[in-house]
Parts: C-alpha cells; structure tokens; sequence
C-alpha cells in the first residue's frame, strides 16, 4: 500500500484509468500515511469520512467512464480555502470552529473534476509568515532535516503544511495561495513545485482575505507535470470575483515537455545579493546551463527597482490586510470575547483572537493608512508598486519570454531560529518572490538541487501575464536535469 503515496498525480491518473487500483485504495493509503505522520503537524483537520465517501463516487465515475481530470486523486487543502460543511479557520484563533457554509470556487472546481478531499492544511496565520510558525495550531515539521541532525526545521510558509505534507507524501497535491512568496517559498525548502499564477487567473472567492491585491491560489505538487494538472482545475473565470480574468484555461499539461528553443531568459542583476551563499549562486548558474543547453538563449537583464519590492510590500500587504481583517470583530465569526460595552468586546476579541505578528501587520497597516501618513507611506508604496511592474514590462517588450533567479536566499531553517528578536529577518526571506506579485505575474518554484547539508533549493521562473504555460515548459526543463527529490523518511 505504501507505495500507492509514493506515485506522481499523473501516475496515479494513469493506474486508476487502468484499474490498477481504485480512488478508494489510494485514498486509504493516504489516510494511514497522514495517520502516521501526525508529528509533522501538517494536517490540522483530517476529515476520513468525506475523503472515503469522495473516493466511492469517484470510483463510481470512473466506472462509468465520466471521472473527470482529477478523477479519485486525493488532495489536501489549505485551511485559508473556505469548505462547506467543514472547520475552515485560516489557523487563527479568532475564527474559532467557523464552518463555511459555501464552499470556495477553487475547491469546488476540484470537486467537480472529482478530486478527494483528505483534510485542511496547517499554514501561517490568515497567510502572514514564511515559516509557518504563526498558525494557532504550531508549527509544521519539514520532513527534510540537515545531514546527521534532528534538528526540526519549518517548511516555510506561508503553506508550510501543504508543501510539508506533498514532500512526506501525504497526499498528491495541496491547494496553496501566495500574496508574497507562500506558494514559491515552501515549495523550494520541501523540493516540491509550487506555482503562483498570475493575478486574476483563479478565483479569491471563498479564500480567507489577506492582501487582496496580492492574494491568489496555486498549487503545491511533487512535479512540474502534478502542478500542470492542478493548476487546469484550479484556474478559470469566476463572476464571485471581480479581479478573476475571463480568458480561457489553456491545457497547462500540454506545455511540459514542449521545446524552449529560441527562448530568451533574463539573469536579473539585481537579484545578486551581497552576502549570498555560494551555493544559490552555484545553483543559479547551473540552472542558466541547463536551459542554455535546452536551447533558450541567456541574457542579463536590470530590474532597477527590485530594492524598493520588500519595503513597499511590508506597506502595501499589511495596509490591506488591517483592512480585510476588520471584520473579525466577535460579531460574526468564531471567537467571541464579552466586554461591558461593545467595543469592549470588539477590542478583547481581537486582542485575545489574533496572534501577535497579525497584531503587528494589523498595527502597521492601520498606521500607513492614517490621515498624515497615508500620502507618505501607502501612497508612496503603491507608486513603487507600478515602477516595479513597469520594470518587467519592458523587459517583456524587448521579447524576454521568462526571468530565471533563485527561489530563496537560504535553505530551510529551524524553528525557533529566525525573526525572534526582529521581525524584519523573516520578512528577508521573501526577497526574490515579492515582487512577483507586486506585478502581478506568474512565478513557478522548482527543485534544483541541494546545499552542503542535503537540503534542498529551488530555482524561481518569472513569467509574463497568463503566461503560465512557458514556466510549465522552463520549469520541466530543470526538473529533468536536476531530477526530483524525496526526504528520508523519519516521523
Ligand atoms: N511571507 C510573506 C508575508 O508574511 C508572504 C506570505 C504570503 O505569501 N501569504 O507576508
């Protein structure tokens, strides 16, 4: 049975359209694997019943040969995507046992193409960190560890349980969403492929708010093809969300494997940091090789403002976010603390609901949009914002078809190691992935390769707007020369 986890989504695809095994065999397989990886804390509700009863219909479908893409693939799914009928709480205590009463359109398209459900998956909380380490639930366990130590280390975040538990094979795809890198960011410590689509390419409806302009769902997978396939169902127009795009879904699957002769790929020379291991820039190096000898053609390229991408973030993200969040006021959802009068209530329900790094982006984000600070900080963020998109832009213009640089500046980290003292050294972390979404573009994550300590690292592939499919080609590109890569399994 063990070895029914250890398939690729298309290959389980394949074995379940020839009978090999049914839905419901590999969801079970699944279900004892997550059974036996309860130390990860990836999963922070395991919902059996459902994935069983899915499984059956699924199995049923199949039969009667309308089972859909995904058909009997079991999934697990952040616990920032609202589901019907189940605890959906974005790992925040103030939203207490919320049970959606509808389900989010991303996942209900999952549905209807037949995927199973195996339970909600552990993430930062509402989505703010890079480490998982702000979810109500605890942290998340990588299942990679540093050659010959134990010592436990964060798959990232902010869906650090949807990459932590497609790396220890727990299910065979992750739903995942990324305002600054929570996609790309896990993806690269856990060797799985993440990627952030562009902008409008699927649906917010029914995903816990955090950034609206920046927010948007991907999947989490173990390969560039896995990623394709999700993706297909993820993406499309929804009416539910006015920024969702109405143009078609093209058959992502059909990129992989298609020639990236005569590509041109940027080397952005900003995105060389001072102070950066040598074995990113090793990794960068290799990557550019391999797509060389695919036949694309590298050219260095200047993002001029990248610098100005992290702080404009931290003004941006979080001026949205204390917007977004004013509704958890003890009214409507979850937690409810009493005070004499109502905003009593309200402020020691926040207080006591929101953990302390939503505090500080609530804080923050309540100051840049304060009379007096507004024109100086938001304002300001927001004109950075478009100088940072026009950057890519004209690189696009020139007939660069992609941008190749590092997915991250370090490997994993342990838990407890990083933003203890000073919140700015998490936030570093995001440096090569937020300014993708500052302009709004599709960005995959792939495995590269692995550092001194057996870790691994991921390279980053920037694209143009609903240009998905040539990441999907890039990114296969890599993946064959670097191979994929599966941690030791010790939980
Ligand atoms: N790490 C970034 C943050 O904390 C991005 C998180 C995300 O993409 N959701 O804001």
């Amino acid at each position: 049975m063990t070895a029914l986890t250890s398939l690729t989504l298309a290959e389980a695809r394949e074995g379940l359209a020839k009978k090999s095994f049914t839905s419901l065999e590999l969801t079970n397989a699944h279900l004892k694997a997550m059974e036996e990886a309860r130390a990860l804390n990836a999963f922070v509700l395991e919902t059996p019943d459902q994935a069983r009863a899915m499984a059956r219909e699924a199995d049923s479908r199949i039969i009667k040969g309308d089972g859909g893409p995904l058909a009997g693939i079991p999934l697990g799914i952040k616990d920032l995507f609202a589901t019907k009928g189940v605890r959906t709480t974005a790992c925040s205590k103030i939203l207490g046992d919320f049970v959606p009463t509808y389900e989010s359109t991303v996942t209900a398209q999952l549905w209807r193409d037949g995927a199973v459900m195996l339970g909600k998956l552990n993430n930062d909380e509402f989505a703010m960190g890079s480490s998982n380490e702000t979810s109500c639930f605890g942290p998340v366990a990588n299942p990679w560890r540093r050659e010959g130590s134990n010592t436990t280390l964060v798959p990232g975040g902010s869906s650090g349980g949807s990459a932590s538990a497609v790396a220890a094979l727990l299910c065979m795809g992750a739903t995942a969403t990324d305002t600054g890198g929570s996609i790309r960011q896990p993806a690269a410590f856990t060797a799985t492929v993440g990627i952030k689509p562009t902008y409008g390419r699927c649906s917010r409806w029914g995903i816990v708010a955090f950034a609206s302009s920046l927010d948007q769902a991907g999947p989490i997978a173990r390969s560039v093809r896995d990623a394709a396939l999700l993706l297909r169902s993820m993406a499309g127009h929804d009416p539910k969300d006015t920024t969702s795009v109405d143009t078609p879904v093209p058959d992502y699957e059909a990129a992989v494997g298609k020639s990236v002769k005569g590509m041109k790929i940027g080397i952005p020379r900003e995105y060389r940091l001072d102070g950066m291991p040598a074995e990113i820039e090793k990794l960068w190096s290799e990557g550019a090789a391999w797509l060389k000898a695919a036949g694309a053609e590298l050219v260095e390229v200047s993002l001029p403002h990248t610098k100005y991408a992290l702080p404009a973030y931290y003004i941006v993200a979080p001026a949205e976010a204390s917007s977004n969040l004013a509704r958890y006021d003890g009214v409507r959802y979850g937690l409810r603390v009493p005070g004499g009068s109502i905003s009593d209530m309200y402020e020691n329900t926040r207080a006591a609901g929101f953990g302390a790094e939503v505090r500080r982006r609530v804080m923050i984000g309540t100051y840049v949009l304060s009379a007096g600070y507004y024109d100086a900080y938001y304002l300001r963020a927001q004109k950075v914002r478009t100088l940072i998109k026009r950057d890519f832009e004209e690189l696009f213009a020139k007939g660069i078809n992609a941008i190749l640089t590092p997915a991250t500046p370090s490997a994993a980290f342990g838990v407890g190691e990083k933003g203890g003292g000073d919140p700015v050294e998490m936030y570093l972390n995001d440096i090569f992935t937020v300014t993708v979404n500052m302009a709004g573009l599709p960005g995959i994550a792939v495995p590269a390769g692995k550092d001194a300590q057996g870790l691994p690292l991921a390279l980053q592939l920037i694209g143009k707007p609903f240009d998905e499919e040539t990441l999907f080609s890039l990114g296969e590109v890599i993946e064959q020369a670097a191979g994929r890569f599966t941690p030791e399994r010790w939980w």
